[in-house]
């Protein structure tokens, strides 16, 4: 039986973070100050998990953080994931923000890793360190996306997430750069999950601005896409370059979510916006058998919240900032 939430949905997608620290303090993610830590846990016990979790159905498992490439091991750690299961049945993908891929992009390869994601929010290295906070980080992330590519660790996407008042007039010149660097730039809308409390309605740049600010500089053609995608796709006109756009504020995607979460203490969590986390590491380490896991887990699915409530008067923040998630 695969397994279901009490809304039907299908959980398939596994995101998993096996660490929380992070090398970067980008401003709509973390403050400028290093901040207390939860504990990593050790490889073996996030094999088991996904082990477990793949032989309920899970078809996707993303490795995240913090910053996934911090953690010694991680190469490791992909080519142990896939023995679990050959590659036509799971896709093993990665979230990094770029800092250390370029020696670790034919590592991460060979080890099977299908595909990688990386977090770049401006494509000018002033911006780029005002946002981050990182003075010389830009030529290492454009160094990684390059060697992503050389490696074929594709489709190869950039995430960029848009702040007005930060980055919101960067939208055309990372339309250039998906069409000069071959690369998937997917926008993101700015949620409420950082550490600083910042959010509010009129920081998102939303999809419809993006869109009307990119149709400017080029036409674009809409993409079909599966309803559990959550990106909108879009191709330039004339056939040069790929953008995606990610708006779970001003188009929300629940009714089509299929994840759930990880974190690197070894919690699930049903939903980014969740109030509570769901204790797996605890169960494991108190001597539980797969067979209970399991139980577990499907009875946490089953109760996976319907939907968020950005900017709604109801709406209550996460107990966990992003960083200690796992996006
Ligand atoms: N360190 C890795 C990275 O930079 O991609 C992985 C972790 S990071 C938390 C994962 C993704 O979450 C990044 O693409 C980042 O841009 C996104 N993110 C972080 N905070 C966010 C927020 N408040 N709203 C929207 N996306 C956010």
């Amino acid at each position: 039986m695969p397994l279901i939430d009490k809304f039907g949905r299908a959980i398939t997608d596994l995101r998993i973070s096996v660490t929380d620290r992070c090398n970067y303090k980008c401003v709509y993610c973390r403050t400028g100050n290093d901040g207390a830590l939860y504990s990593d846990l050790p490889f073996s016990d996030y094999l088991r998990m996904c082990r477990v979790l793949v032989n309920l159905g899970i078809t996707k498992i993303r490795i995240t953080g913090g910053e996934p490439l911090l953690r010694r091991g991680v190469v490791d750690f992909v080519r142990e994931l896939r023995k679990l299961v050959h590659a036509e049945a799971l896709d093993i993908a990665l979230t990094t923000n770029g800092h250390l891929l370029a020696d670790l992009a034919q590592p991460l390869k060979d080890a099977e890793l299908n595909r990688v994601t990386v977090s770049m929010d401006a494509v000018d290295p002033d911006r780029f360190a005002r946002i981050t906070r990182v003075p010389a980080g830009f030529d290492n992330v454009l160094s990684g996306i390059r060697a992503a590519r050389e490696a074929g660790l594709w489709p190869l996407k950039v995430n960029c997430v848009l702040m007005r008042g930060f980055n919101h007039d960067q939208i055309v010149a990372f339309g250039k750069f998906a069409r000069e660097e071959g690369v998937i730039v997917r926008f993101i809308e700015f949620m409420p999950l950082e550490e600083d409390r910042v959010w509010s309605p009129g920081i998102v740049v939303t999809l419809d601005e993006i869109l009307q600010r990119m149709a400017e500089f080029k036409p674009l053609v809409e993409i079909p896409h599966a309803r559990s995608e959550t990106a909108r796709r879009y191709r330039f006109v004339d056939g040069i370059g790929e953008i995606g756009i990610i708006a779970p504020v001003s188009h929300p995607f629940c009714g089509h979510c299929s994840r759930i979460r990880i974190t690197s203490d070894g919690k699930i969590r049903t939903c980014l916006f969740s109030i509570w986390d769901h204790d797996l590491y605890g169960l494991m380490s108190r001597g539980a058998s797969d067979e209970e896991l399991e139980q577990f887990i499907r009875d946490v699915v089953h109760r996976k919240e319907e939907r968020h409530h950005i900017g709604e008067p109801d709406f209550v923040p996460a107990s966990r900032t992003m960083v200690h998630i796992g996006g």
